[in-house]
C-alpha cells in the first residue's frame, strides 16, 4: 500500500484544492511506493500568499539570533533523521545509501553554516567627501523566495538554497520534482519542531504545470532553480516579466583532466567516482575525461579495470557502489545517447547496454559505459547525459587540455590531476568553470562557493557569497547639516 504524503501549507498538510495525485515510483523495484498531491494554481497563490503574509507580519521581526537558533534546531533534527530521510531518498531515486547518508550529514552541516551566519548581515557605515553627511547600509531580506529542486539530490539541493534564504530572514516556497517529492515532505515535518513560525516555509507538490503559478506571483521577489537548460530559459522568461532576480544551477559536461605526471592511481579513482559515483546522475559529473597522449593506453586500461569491478544492486544495501537510474524517461534517454554515440562513431570499451543480473530485475539499471577515443566534436562529448557514461578523450599538451575542456557550452566543474603546482594553477586560471578541484573530484564543503558559467546557470550556492543573493542593500543617507540648500543643486 503507497503511502499517501500530504503538502505543507500555512503549518497545515493539505491534499490541496483538487483531488488529482501523483505516484512516486521506486527505481529499484518500479512499485509505486507512496503518492503526492498535485497542487492547483490556487494552492500555489495561497503558498505564496501565505508565505508574504507571513514574511510581513511575523518572520521581518524574528531576530538573527533567533533565525540562528531555529537553523541550529533544525541542523540537529536533520542529523538525529538523516538515516530516515537517506532511506526516503534512496528509495525515490535509487541514489545508493552510502551516497544519500553523507548527503543528509552534508544538508544538516548547511544549516549550521548558515545560522553561523544569521546574526551577522550587518551593513557599514560609509565616509562621504561632505562630513555633514551620515552614510549607512542595511541588509535586508527580499521577502517571498521560490525554491525549485531536482530529483537527483532532493535535500542537499534544498539546503543549497533554504539554509541561505532563511538565514538572510525571507520566508519561502518549495517545489521539489516530482520524481523525487517524498524526503521533502518528510524534511517538512521537522520545520515546526525546529520552531519557525507557519508559513515561514511552504511546500507545494506537482509536476511542472504548477511552474508558471509559482514563477509569476507578484509576491514572489526570487527565484532559485536547480534543474535543467530548457526549465530554466522558461522560468528566466517568466521572471523577466517581473524583473525577479533567479539564480540557476543546471547542467554540465565537466572535464576531469588527468596529465602524465598525475599520481595515476589517485586519479583513476577519482575518474571512476565523478561519473559512476551518483550512476552519473550530478550536475557535477566528470563525464569528459581527458587524458594525456603519454598515458593514455595506460589510464584506459586502468579505468576500464576499475570500471568492471563496480557492484550494481539494491540501492538501499550499503555494500551496493550503483544504483539504477532514477527513472524510466532517464533510462530511456540515456540508452538512446549511448545508441547515437555508437552511430556517430564512437568506440564502445565497455557497457553501453541495459544491467542485467541477479537482483537487477526490476531497476531500471544501466551497465557502467566507458566510450574511448572520443572525438570532442561527438554529440556525447557535447550534450549532458546525466547518467554512467564516460568519454574518454586524448590530448597533447597543456594548451590542448585547456582548449578541448573549454569547447563546452557548459562551465560547470573541471578536474585537474598533476604534481607540478603550476601548471595547477594555471589550469584552475585558464578553466572556465565555476569550480576547479586539483588531485580531487567530487569534494564538497558548504562554506566553498558552488555554481557555473556559461550554460551552467549563474549565481552561486553554499558559502556567504550565497547570502547576497537572499538580500538587498538599503543605503540611508542623513544630512546632519542644517544647513538651507539650493534646490536646484545637487547636493555634493
Ligand atoms: P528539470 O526537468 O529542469 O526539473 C527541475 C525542476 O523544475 C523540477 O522540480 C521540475 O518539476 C521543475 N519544473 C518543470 N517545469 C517547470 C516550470 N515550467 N516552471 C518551474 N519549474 C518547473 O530538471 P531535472 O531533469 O529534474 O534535473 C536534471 C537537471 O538538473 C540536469 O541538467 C542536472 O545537471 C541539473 N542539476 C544541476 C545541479 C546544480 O547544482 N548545478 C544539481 C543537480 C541537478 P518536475 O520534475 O515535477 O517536472
Amino acid at each position: 500500500m503507497a503511502a499517501e504524503y500530504q503538502m505543507l501549507i500555512g503549518g497545515e498538510w493539505t491534499g490541496g484544492s483538487g483531488s488529482e495525485r501523483l505516484d512516486s515510483v521506486n527505481p529499484y523495484t518500479q512499485e509505486v511506493w507512496a503518492t503526492l498531491p498535485q497542487a492547483g494554481d490556487a494552492d500555489v497563490a495561497r503558498a505564496i500568499e501565505i508565505a508574504h503574509d507571513t514574511y510581513v507580519s511575523v518572520w521581518r521581526g524574528v531576530n538573527g539570533r533567533d533565525r540562528a537558533l531555529m537553523l541550529n534546531r533544525l541542523a540537529d533534527l536533520v542529523e538525529q533523521n538523516g538515516p530516515d530521510l537517506a532511506r526516503i531518498d534512496t528509495t525515490d531515486n535509487g541514489k545508493v545509501i552510502r551516497e544519500t547518508g553523507s548527503q543528509m550529514k552534508f544538508a544538516a552541516r548547511n544549516y549550521r553554516y548558515f545560522a553561523g551566519l544569521a546574526d551577522k548581515l550587518q551593513g557599514n557605515t560609509i565616509p562621504l567627501d561632505n562630513g555633514e553627511m551620515l552614510d549607512y547600509t542595511i541588509v535586508e531580506p527580499l521577502g517571498v523566495a521560490v525554491l525549485i529542486t531536482a530529483w537527483n539530490s532532493p535535500l542537499p539541493l534544498l539546503a543549497n538554497k533554504l539554509a541561505p534564504a532563511l538565514a538572510a530572514g525571507n520566508t519561502v516556497v518549495i517545489k521539489p520534482s516530482e520524481h523525487a517529492s517524498i524526503s521533502t515532505l518528510a524534511f517538512g515535518r521537522l520545520i515546526a519542531e525546529a520552531g519557525f513560525p507557519d508559513g515561514v516555509v511552504n511546500i507545494v507538490t506537482g509536476d511542472g504545470r504548477i511552474g508558471p503559478a509559482l514563477t509569476t506571483h507578484k509576491r514572489v521577489k526570487k527565484i532559485s532553480f536547480t534543474g535543467g537548460l530548457p526549465t530554466a530559459r522558461r522560468i528566466l522568461e517568466a521572471a523577466a516579466r517581473r524583473l525577479v532576480p533567479v539564480t540557476t544551477e543546471l547542467g554540465g559536461k565537466s572535464p576531469n583532466i588527468i596529465f602524465e605526471d598525475a599520481d595515476l592511481k589517485a586519479a583513476v579513482n577519482g575518474a571512476v567516482a565523478g561519473i559512476f559515483g551518483a550512476s552519473g546522475q550530478t550536475c557535477i559529473a566528470g563525464s569528459r575525461l581527458l587524458v594525456q597522449s603519454s598515458i593514455y593506453d595506460e589510464v584506459c586500461d586502468r579505468v576500464l579495470e576499475k570500471v568492471r569491478g563496480i557492484r550494481l544492486g539494491n540501492p538501499l544495501d550499503p555494500a551496493t557502489e550503483m544504483g539504477p537510474v532514477a527513472n524510466r524517461a532517464q533510462f530511456d534517454r540515456i540508452l538512446s545517447l549511448i545508441a547515437q554515440a555508437e552511430n556517430e562513431g564512437a568506440k564502445l570499451a565497455l557497457g553501453g547496454r541495459q544491467a542485467t543480473g541477479p537482483g537487477l530485475e526490476r531497476g531500471f539499471f544501466i551497465e557502467p559505459t566507458v566510450l574511448k577515443d572520443v572525438e570532442p566534436s561527438l554529440t556525447i562529448a557535447r550534450d549532458e547525459v546525466f547518467g554512467p557514461v564516460l568519454c574518454i578523450l586524448r590530448f597533447e599538451d597543456e594548451a590542448d587540455a585547456v582548449r578541448i575542456a573549454n569547447d563546452s557550452d557548459y562551465g560547470l566543474a573541471a578536474g585537474v590531476w598533476t604534481n607540478d603546482v603550476r601548471r595547477a594553477h594555471r589550469m584552475a586560471r585558464e578553466i572556465e568553470a565555476g569550480l576547479v578541484w586539483v588531485n580531487t573530484y567530487r569534494a564538497s564543503y558548504v562554506g566553498a562557493p558552488f555554481g557555473g558559467t556559461k550554460l551552467s546557470g549563474h549565481g552561486r550556492e553554499r558559502s556567504w557569497h550565497t547570502l547576497m543573493e537572499y538580500t538587498q542593500v538599503k543605503n540611508v543617507m542623513l544630512d546632519l547639516s542644517g544647513e538651507d540648500r539650493d534646490p536646484f543643486a545637487m547636493k555634493l
